[in-house]
């Protein structure tokens, strides 16, 4: 058993390491190939081996798949879905006139972000760009400031005496954060610190102009414990980093044996927005993998019938200040264990069915388990789950590590749900046989 707090080690590195979705899909490609994994090419042929481990990447969306020995494709793939985007602050593509003696940059709001705690800490920026090179050829790369650099101050209590009782924000004009005083004064100036930080991470090309760019503000401070025995973890992204290193980290551990399961990650962009793009969760990239690996419909049809998907994302749990926002008899309790996620409107894909199977694989790996369901009061929100198994045709169930204050600049979770949900997605993988899911039994009725 992995201890939790080198578990959490690792994914706070992965956190660090991962400041879009851009960056969550590169580190996870590159962990997969240093494993043996290969990278497949959407505009190339697949030849594809089982046994065989493959990736394909699209726009900050990530798709493996593991064709186990002994197992036949229409066995069906055991699959684990996470979102690799987080809500954010994306930059708008001109500076700012100077405003004041000041520098600025206009951004969007992107996805149902906590406007407010975006003020008063140092933001740094990363993302995609693309530049041309000194042949005039199109590069697009990743880019990661890594420092402070921008800043949203607020309006001091002084100008404002009604700031504690209303909190309305207008993203458009209080929310540019600043991002020089003297040593950018012009667009042309911002290009070239662009460039030159595209020069410091990749120095073997000849960077010339930059013609695009997705660049998101993100903290820079990194992930923390905190509580008086260290029970908590304050990091930023935690919805769905948190999911998708569970994911790697299942994959990888997967256990070589001499029968193995088919297994997959599907890992989507977008989902902060709705998923409506070619590589979120309403795009058809996960359809289109799976048909290139199942070309024969019969094939086909039985693979996705005999698949499952734990679609991981963050689950609500009881806020001490707040708990009459939540169901008064399904309280979720951080260090307790992952949450499964119940909505009679499917905005969750689990049913009787898919949850009783991870009630079973949690009690078999020893993990507690959680349930959550919403006042019947309130509206809900969602995931990739009812999505992907929609478009998909698959059977699945939503599971989440349970989280304060999510969509904030910094989520918490606790110190122990990280394991604890990596022990019951690992039983998932590692299980000889899926628990049996016959559907209903004779109902014994004589109608006719
Ligand atoms: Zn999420």
């Amino acid at each position: 058993m992995i201890e939790p707090q080198h578990f959490n080690d690792s994914l706070f590195s992965f956190i660090r390491q991962s400041p879009t979705a851009f960056h969550a899909a590169a580190i996870v490609r590159d962990a997969l190939l240093a494993h043996g994994f290969e990278l497949l090419d959407e505009g190339e042929s697949w030849e594809l081996k089982q046994p065989g481990a493959y990736l394909v990447i699209r726009n900050g969306s990530l798709i493996a798949f593991r064709c186990g020995e002994g197992s036949k494709l229409s066995d069906g793939f055991r699959i684990i879905g996470a979102h690799t985007d987080s809500p954010s602050l994306q930059l708008k593509p001109r500076i700012k006139a100077k405003n004041k003696g000041y520098f600025q940059i206009g951004v969007e709001k992107y996805g149902g972000a906590l406007l407010h705690t975006w003020f008063d800490r140092e933001l740094s920026l990363a993302g995609s760009v693309a530049a041309f090179d000194n042949q005039g050829a199109i590069k697009t790369c990743l880019l990661d400031f890594k420092k402070p650099l921008l800043y949203i101050p607020s309006l001091a209590i002084h100008l404002n005496r009604e700031a504690n009782e209303e909190l309305k924000i207008n993203v458009q004009n209080e929310m540019v954060p600043v991002l020089a005083q003297n040593r950018i004064k012009s667009e042309e100036q911002w290009q070239e610190l662009l460039i030159e930080k595209l020069k410091e991470h990749y120095p073997e090309t000849d960077f010339q102009s930059v013609i695009g760019f997705d660049l998101f503000c993100y903290d820079p401070s990194g992930p923390a414990y905190f509580g008086v025995a260290d029970e908590f973890i304050s990091a930023p992204r935690l919805d769905n980093l948190l999911s998708c290193f569970i994911g790697l980290q299942t994959m990888l551990d997967h256990a070589e044996g001499s029968c193995q399961p088919n297994t997959m990650l599907i890992f989507t962009n977008h989902e902060e927005i709705g998923s409506t793009s070619s590589s979120g969760a309403l795009g058809n990239f996960a359809d289109m993998v799976l048909s290139r690996i199942c070309a024969d419909p019969d094939t086909a049809g039985r693979c996705r019938h005999h698949s499952f998907l734990l679609s991981l994302d963050n689950a609500h749990a009881t806020h001490p200040n707040f708990s009459e926002k939540s169901d008064p008899d399904h309280q979720v309790e951080l260090n307790r264990g992952p949450v499964i996620k119940i909505n009679s409107s499917q905005r969750y894909c689990t049913n009787a069915q898919s949850a009783a199977l991870f009630r079973v694989i949690c009690s078999e790996a020893g993990v507690e388990h959680q349930n959550f369901v919403m006042r019947s009061d309130m509206a809900c929100g969602s995931t990739i789950g009812p999505l992907a198994t929609a478009g998909l045709g698959l059977t699945g169930v939503d599971v989440g590590a349970p989280t304060w204050a999510m969509h904030a600049i910094r989520d918490v979770t606790g110190t122990l749900d990280p394991e604890l949900l990596y022990r019951s997605a690992n039983h998932f993988f590692k299980r000889d046989k899926l628990p049996s899911m016959d559907m209903y039994m004779s109902t014994g009725a004589t109608l006719w």
